[in-house]
């Protein structure tokens, strides 16, 4: 008789268990499934892969309620235990089903009902030669404290969590890589493979850094693994590093689940970064994801960033987590810029620029120079109004304004995208004067064509990038020093090395000084220091003048711009830190935020407030259910309800068996929860 076994199957559904299937030894079928491998089962009317986490030889199922597997991916080597257990933490610590962690982990083409491009890339990677020379090209001399900080990295055996806290321009990308270089060179000695994984936190930042990469170890394979791939390029490079062939591995914040036999070293880049944490769907932190990990597998992991996280931060103060520095920039005679504050009550500003910002923008002109102008916010303008009646144009279905995008004249929402054509008149009062309040990036721009009618300027944000490519080329022409002035959002302020800047100009960063947000004066801190980062990163010309960046602020006399004029991330920490935990907190309080969607807003509460009484807490501080600063967004109302603890595992138990209670709770109210919220 035939061989059957029961296997238990992670599916990606909300329902927290797995599922049975027979699988029954045959032609087709010939050996044993093992666990991590992937298998294609019918579910409800259609057919999907799970994962086998378990073989057992009878199910606790009535024989004919149990269906037959239809096949299993036996050409692919099963996902490792170790791969097993992140998904497994990632599905406790976040509250969810395993299956709906960790089969949308895996590349959607692996999914795939028929298995002809999984067996075509295997094809094509079981024929190319993989090279494994790690002896990487020439690299510049380090000087000492990268030495020290690359040495430390290198040496670190076991779980090592090392903060590396360099300025900006520092070299840390040059520390990464002699740390990789000596981590891969030993590797090869004691001929055990090793896999490093590098993190970084915007994607028109890898091709950059992949070019470095790919120029420093020419003989070693390398993968990228990040949003912006195509599916089966995605597949492929997934494949690489699954199947050990890829040794360094390099991506975005999705990389994180990437499954990595032979990891050795992990490095997370510009670790502060907000787009560590998914904000949608599994709202993971790939920053404490990557943590895990390396305590996991029992390695080294380097936090790099001039202004790390406050939680980074407070556990390097605490030594939970070594702190490595550098406190010079790399390039001889490079110097961090001079900071100077423009107080535009006193220096009234046209088109958006105080005549300080111009003359300096002239003077960089001038001397063939580089000037960056950094506005966080895209469009044209935010609103449009009417001054007769006081109509603005709000998005009929969100809390939000409806923003002017002049190039392709149209009125646009950020949030649910809406779209209209601007009203030649007031819908009110028929007033054919409509005016654009405040200005985005597209507006500045103009200005600056105006004022500036012979220089190149370039503006760089997401609606100028919009068409795959246009991002990398537009990046490289600002380094090909082919642009003047750059304008751009948040996606110009980070880690770029931009050569031939001198000026930074800082339009509008007021707004974030009184957000309800707590964490919105770091946000602003780090993303100031950034930003001011870019400039004066080659060295300074014998008895040339220093890089300058100038913020336009109405506040001039606040201490958030003191300290970035200080060039001061300490202090600024230490003093944020202290009142954070007399207030109370994060991080000296552990928080979980569950979210509610519905029609009417009083049915988000109601539910809230039933969740907030439907079980015992003790231990937990419950606060109380409220809208959501920005309340309704596509015509659905959105309400929360905070939930904290002084301990970690407490606040974890309770979410486990309150989650427990509210997926049984009768109730139509789209409900989610986020563990470790940032934006509250
Ligand atoms: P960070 O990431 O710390 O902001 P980068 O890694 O971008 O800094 O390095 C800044 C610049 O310094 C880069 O252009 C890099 O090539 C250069 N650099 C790094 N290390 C050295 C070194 N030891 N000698 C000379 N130049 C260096
Ligand atoms: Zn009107
Ligand atoms: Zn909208």
């Amino acid at each position: 008789m035939a061989t059957t076994r029961i296997l238990k199957i992670a599916l990606d559904t909300p329902l927290d268990r797995y599922f049975d299937y027979r699988w029954t030894e045959s032609p087709e079928m010939p050996s044993l499934p093992a666990p991590g491998q992937l298998a294609l089962v019918p579910f409800g009317r259609r057919s999907i892969v799970g994962i086998v986490v378990a073989i057992e030889d009878s199910s606790d199922l009535p024989a004919d309620k149990v269906k037959d597997v239809l096949a299993v991916r036996t050409q692919l080597p099963p996902l490792p235990p170790q791969w097993m257990a992140l998904c497994g933490f990632a599905a406790d610590y976040y509250q969810r089903p395993f299956g709906e962690v960790a089969v949308p982990a895996l590349p959607k083409n692996l999914r795939a009902l028929q298995s002809t491009s999984l067996d075509r890339a295997l094809k094509k990677l079981a024929k190319t030669t993989v090279l494994h020379d790690p002896a990487p090209a020439d690299a510049p001399v380090l000087n000492e404290a990268q030495r020290q900080a690359a040495d430390t990295i290198a040496d670190a055996r076991g779980f090592a969590p090392l903060l590396l806290y360099g300025v900006t321009g520092s070299g840390k990308t040059e520390v990464y890589l002699q740390a990789a270089a000596r981590v891969l060179q030993e590797s090869a000695q004691q001929q055990a493979p090793a896999q490093i994984l590098i993190l970084v936190p915007e994607i028109n930042l890898t091709p950059q850094l992949e070019q470095n990469v790919r120029q420093r170890f020419p003989g070693v394979a390398i993968a990228t693994l990040h949003s912006g791939l195509a599916e089966g390029e995605r597949m492929t490079n997934w494949l690489m590093a699954h199947l050990g062939q890829a040794r360094i591995i390099l991506g975005t914040r999705l990389a994180i689940t990437a499954s990595l036999p032979h990891l050795k070293l992990i490095i997370v880049d510009e670790e502060h970064d907000p787009s560590y944490k998914q904000q949608e769907g599994l709202r993971y932190s790939a920053r404490d994801l990557a943590v895990w990990r390396a305590h996991q597998l029992a390695i080294p992991i380097v936090l790099g960033s001039a202004t790390p996280s406050f939680e980074t931060w407070q556990h390097a103060q605490s030594g939970r987590y070594r702190r490595l520095e550098l406190r010079e920039r790399a390039v001889k005679d490079a110097v961090l810029p001079k900071v100077k504050l423009i107080d535009m009550e006193r220096d009234k500003p046209s088109a958006g620029l105080t005549s300080n910002l111009i003359s300096a923008l002239k003077l960089r002109l001038e001397r063939g120079e580089q000037s960056l102008l950094f506005l966080n916010r895209r469009g044209y303008a935010p609103v449009i109004a009417c001054d007769a009646c006081g109509w603005v144009s709000s998005c009929s279905r969100c809390t939000a304004f409806m923003v002017l995008h002049k190039p392709d004249q149209r009125l646009r929402c950020h949030h649910c995208g809406l779209e209209q054509r601007i009203p030649r008149a007031c819908p009110t009062c028929g007033n054919i004067d409509l005016q654009p309040l405040g200005r985005g990036t597209q507006r500045v721009e103009e200005g600056l064509q105006q004022i500036f009618p012979d220089a190149r300027i370039m503006r760089i944000d997401a609606d100028s990038t919009r068409r795959k490519g246009t991002a990398q080329a537009a990046f490289e022409s600002v380094h090909r020093g082919e642009v003047d002035i750059l304008i751009g959002t948040q996606m110009v302020a980070k880690g770029h090395d931009f050569r031939h800047l001198t000026l930074v100009g800082v339009l509008n960063p007021d707004t974030a000084l009184f957000s309800q947000d707590y964490r919105a004066s770091e946000r602003l801190f780090a993303q100031l220091m950034q930003v001011s980062g870019r400039a004066g990163r080659a060295a300074r010309k014998e008895g040339g003048n220093p890089s300058e960046v100038l913020i336009q602020t109405r506040y001039p006399q606040h201490p958030l711009y003191a300290a970035v004029m200080g060039h001061d991330y300490e202090r600024f920490a230490d003093v944020l830190l202290q009142e954070r935990q007399q207030a109370g907190l994060p991080p000296f309080i552990y928080q979980a935020l569950l979210r509610a969607e519905a029609r009417e807003l009083q049915i988000a509460i109601e539910f809230l407030q039933q969740a907030a009484t439907c079980m015992e807490h003790p231990g937990i501080i419950m606060n109380d259910p409220i809208p959501m600063t920005m309340t309704r967004i596509a015509n659905v109302e959105r309400a929360q309800l905070l939930v904290e603890s002084h301990s970690r595992p407490a606040l974890q138990a309770f979410l486990k068996s309150w989650m427990a209670e509210l997926r049984v709770m009768k109730t139509r109210v789209k409900w989610s929860l986020e563990v470790d919220p940032v934006e509250i």
